[in-house]
């Protein structure tokens, strides 16, 4: 793109993945830093939120920090198909001219994000980790870890527009509703006929069958190989039932087979924000730290009072989880017989 070509794109955009007319968290979570990134450039912030049955959500955005929602509502973006959605939010770019599209780096984000970006013959850094402003160069730098996160990388996207990225759940802060906040809602009608798609959804078949995510779990409790075998995820599940909370899991686990790759929680894993995060039985590597240093209250169990998690850990306890765990639940059984 030419220098002035380049000049006719302003504005910050965050693409809303939402669930059953419910935003999920990583949008919301893009919102507010994408908010604090359009003032460093003072531009809008605008949510794109593709969907059907989703005019509840908007006000919503707003509160979080958006100052314009651009609305798909249509039946035929009932279900999330790449083609679809693609087309919708590409249309749209083309239309509008964003600097900046941001996209939570889900399962479906990390799906349509390349697929928009092809389309658009622009960059997309994948899974980022941090966003800042060159406010020099008028450029969004992306940075992710690199080399089993020894090395951080930057990336720029400087002769092409919009600039995209995709940021992990859990690696950016929910902000704050502002609810005093007002914003410009934008209906779009849609051009897409069903027999022009090449996917049909048949059935959706929920993974986790209670319904929350990991990423947006309020407290965690965490199973690594200390746990000894698949026995002590059923021991695991049991404190976490009782505490209210989901269990996550280290890749090792999940490398043995005692628990599907869902749970794991690092670098290749899930990024998780909790309230509450409780390791039973996990060193605290790196690569599993990636995905839980941002938890509000870290509480670690280990035998081994040199275990790295310790040195990050709010709460320590040295001692055996298949003694400290079933304590915990018997404690909690007491503290509520009617659980
Ligand atoms: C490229 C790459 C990506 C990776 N991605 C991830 C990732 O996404 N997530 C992830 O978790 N890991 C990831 N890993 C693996 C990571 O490096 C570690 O190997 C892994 O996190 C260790 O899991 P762990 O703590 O369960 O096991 P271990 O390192 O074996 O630690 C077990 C811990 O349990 C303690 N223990 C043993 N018995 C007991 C007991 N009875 N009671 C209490 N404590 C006990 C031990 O003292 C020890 O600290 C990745 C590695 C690489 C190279």
């Amino acid at each position: 793109m030419s220098p002035d070509e380049l000049k006719e794109y302003k504005g910050l955009w965050v693409f809303i993945e939402q669930r059953n007319g419910n935003p999920v968290r990583v949008s919301l979570e893009l919102l507010g830093k994408g908010r604090t990134l359009a003032d460093q450039l003072d531009v809008d912030v605008t949510a794109i939120l593709v969907g059907e049955g989703v005019s509840g959500i908007p006000e919503e955005l707003i509160y979080y920090g958006a100052d314009r929602v651009i609305i798909a509502d249509d039946p035929i973006a009932r279900d999330y198909r790449t083609e679809v959605y693609a087309d919708i939010i590409v249309e749209q770019v083309l239309r509008e001219k964003p600097e900046i599209l941001l996209i939570g780096a889900t399962c479906i984000g990390r799906d349509l994000a390349p697929r928009i970006s092809a389309r658009l013959e622009t960059g997309c850094t994948a899974d980022c980790t941090e966003l800042h402003i060159d406010k020099e160069m008028r450029l969004i730098v992306a940075a992710k870890p690199f080399f089993g996160r020894n090395l951080m990388a930057d990336f720029i996207c400087p002769f092409r527009r919009p600039q995209m990225a995709t940021v992990r759940p859990g690696v950016m802060e929910l902000k704050a509703q502002d609810r005093k906040r007002k914003g410009k809602l934008i209906c779009v009608d849609l051009n897409l006929k069903e027999e022009d798609i090449r996917v049909t959804v048949l059935e959706t078949v929920r993974s986790a069958p209670d319904g929350t995510s990991l990423e947006e779990a309020d407290k965690v409790v965490v199973g690594g190989m200390g746990l000894g075998d698949v026995k002590g995820f059923e021991m695991l599940k049991e404190l976490a039932d009782l505490l209210r909370a989901k269990v996550g899991a280290t890749s090792l686990p999940v490398d043995a087979g005692w628990i599907s790759k869902d749970y794991q929680v690092g670098q290749t894993g899930k990024a998780i924000r909790p309230r509450l995060y409780i390791g039973c039985g996990v060193s605290g590597a790196i690569q599993h730290s990636a995905g839980m240093i941002h938890s509000e209250l870290i509480v670690a169990i280990n035998i081994n009072p040199k275990a790295d998690i310790f040195n990050f850990a709010d709460y320590g306890i040295i001692g055996d989880v298949n003694e400290i765990v079933p304590a915990l639940i018997k404690e909690l059984h007491e503290m509520n017989p009617k659980i």
